[in-house]
């Protein structure tokens, strides 16, 4: 009887921990990736079996289920209000933004298993997970993605929309992108990461690593993570067997011609975090490498930074709240970067001998890596960037309540906004987009605008009772500024928010303006002026009656004052406002 309790016993050990194993873990070759039902019934479970992971589900995505987050904490807390008030700090960690890049679902299943069973959860730091960003691409499962390693099968890049969602954060097409938003400032974590593959170049990592590009990151946090986070992520990985080397993206055709630091701007996950002044980072896992010690790479690379996070929690909260105070009261922001190619740093780097033979396909010259040839030398690394525009915040924005979208946005930010009371002509600084170029082909769903030129004019406009205030005296000024200016490399406008002020509303008819015309340039003779030497430099104009006309209806008080005119107000001045 007492053998067969004991059996009994056994069974039901053994079958627990059996079924805390992870499919990836439960697959024989360690070479698959657990599909959507297989991850959310998964955590589902375990969430039945321990009080400290509590599931939440956010919004809706794409594809009609919840973006599932996992949330961690020792001491049974899960309000996110009371976690700031217990000054704890949160870290988010995103995966499957590329569903084809799976290491981290699988990696964080087993961490969140193991941190529960072996009662490791961080004191101070509040782990939340997203289980599964790209719900519709993980769906979408096959072998899209030619040049990796495993697993077997996997998620697509697209979401349902066809949408790479890792270039959407501030245009927001996607319900995943509202959904994010909401999770990240609900939670409002001091560190961010978002876990992917890489491709491109082969070399001996199975690691490697983007830090929100030092040069666009606030220069508190920058100096706390290039001086002591990311030195110390470095050293704890090769101590764990991963040694780590900066995201590999080749100035020329291989690394030994040196890499870049990679520019993530405000489109991409990191970049949108960077502006809510939170340390980001990317693991990006090399796709040649098995997908099994992918998986462990990436496993390792979380609990470290999670243990740094615990090691270092006060010091993250004061460089937070530091970097949250210098942008409340700084005045000009970058919006847009080049790299600086004068200026390199040098770092060790552990290739494969880069070498040509003829291609089978085509008979020609074709690129391969040696790697029988393993080598370690000193590369450049280009990771300086420089401004390349930068504009001056004014005292607050003023936007039309027309601009549904951006408000939208800026409320689920949770950027403070107030409304006019009553409609009210302003005083303020209004631009008019001077150039622009558009992008001849569609860039995630949009044709983007650059090299945007403008004319700053000061004018009185009437506003309207229920329109928007937004102050720049906020920690959010990064993402009010650089969404709201129209240069931004990200802006509103560039995504093409802003595109119907881009249209002439009103025409004339030839035939009838001809009189009012020739009356205008008579009644004004700086008008006439005006014609006349633009005649003398544009004989183009000179020699038609058309365009000559159209001059004229242009500087004319009939001409729409809206066209062309960016329709967010500047106000520069202290102005009293009557706000609702
Ligand atoms: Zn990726």
């Amino acid at each position: 009887m007492k053998r067969c309790l004991l059996a009994l016993l056994i069974c039901f050990v053994f079958f627990q921990a059996k079924a805390q194993l992870t499919p990836f873990e439960l697959s024989k070759d360690k070479n698959y990736t657990a599909t959507y039902p297989e991850i959310i019934s998964w955590y589902q479970k375990l969430g039945k079996q321990y009080g400290q992971v509590k599931i939440f589900n956010y919004g809706i995505t794409d594809i009609g289920k919840p973006l599932t987050l996992i949330v961690l904490s020792k001491d049974k807390v899960f309000d996110p209000a009371l976690i700031k008030k217990q000054n704890k700090r949160v870290l988010l960690i995103n995966n499957g933004i590329h569903p084809g890049e799976p290491e981290g679902i699988d990696a964080s299943m087993m961490l969140v298993r193991d941190l529960l069973k072996k009662n490791k959860l961080p004191k101070n730091v509040v782990l939340c997970f997203i289980a599964v960003y790209n719900i519709d691409g993980c769906l979408n499962r096959g072998v899209s993605r030619i040049n990796q390693n495993g697993p077997r099968a996997y998620g697509f890049r697209g979401n349902y929309k066809n949408l790479d969602l890792n270039r959407d954060f501030i245009k927001a097409d996607s319900k995943n992108a509202l959904a994010f938003m909401q999770i990240l400032n609900t939670w409002q974590p001091e560190v961010f990461l978002d876990n992917h593959t890489s491709d491109g170049a082969d070399y001996q990592y199975v690691m490697t690593l983007i830090e929100t590009q030092k040069d666009k990151q606030n220069p508190i946090l920058a100096e706390y993570t290039s001086k002591t986070l990311s030195p110390e992520l470095y050293k704890r990985m090769a101590k764990s067997g991963y040694e780590m080397t900066p995201y590999v993206e080749e100035k020329n055709a291989t690394p030994d011609s040196g890499i870049v630091s990679f520019l993530e701007t405000p489109r991409f996950a990191t970049g949108y975090t960077a502006q809510h002044n939170i340390i980001s980072y990317i693991t990006e896992a090399h796709m040649l490498k098995p997908f099994d010690k992918r998986v462990y790479a990436t496993y390792d690379f979380m609990q470290n930074l999670i243990d740094v996070c615990q090691r270092d929690e006060k010091l993250i909260g004061e460089v937070k709240s530091k970097a949250d105070v210098q942008v409340k009261n700084q005045n000009t922001f970058a919006l847009n970067w080049e790299l600086d190619e004068g200026k390199y740093d040098t770092i060790t780097f552990k290739g494969y001998t880069a070498a040509y033979k003829p291609s089978e396909v085509s008979g020609l010259s074709r690129l391969y890596y040696d790697r029988s040839k393993p080598y370690t030398k000193t590369i450049k690394y280009f990771d300086n960037y420089k401004a390349t525009i930068t504009a001056d915040k004014p005292m607050a924005y003023v936007i039309p309540q027309a601009w549904q979208k951006v408000i939208a946005l800026f409320q689920l930010n949770k950027v403070v906004m107030h409304q006019l009371a009553h409609d009210t002509t302003l005083e303020l600084q209004m631009y008019y987009i001077g150039d622009y170029k558009t992008a001849t082909r569609p860039y995630g769903g949009h044709y983007l605008h650059s090299n945007t030129k403008l004319n700053p004019i000061e004018m009185k406009v009437k506003f309207y009772a229920g329109d928007y205030v937004v102050y720049t005296n906020q920690a959010l000024n990064r993402y009010i500024v650089e969404t709201l200016e129209p240069q931004g490399v990200d802006s509103f406008f560039a995504w093409n928010f802003f595109d119907s002020v881009l249209g002439q509303k009103e025409y004339f008819s030839a035939y009838v303006f001809e009189d009012a015309a020739a009356e205008l340039l008579k009644k004004d003779p700086d008008l006439r002026k005006k014609l006349d030497d633009e005649k003398a430099k544009n004989p183009q104009l000179a020699s038609s009656a058309a365009a000559q006309l159209n001059f004229v209806y242009r500087n004319s008080p009939y001409f729409e004052k809206t066209y062309l005119r960016y329709p967010v107000g500047r106000l520069l001045t202290q102005t009293k406002l009557d706000l609702k």
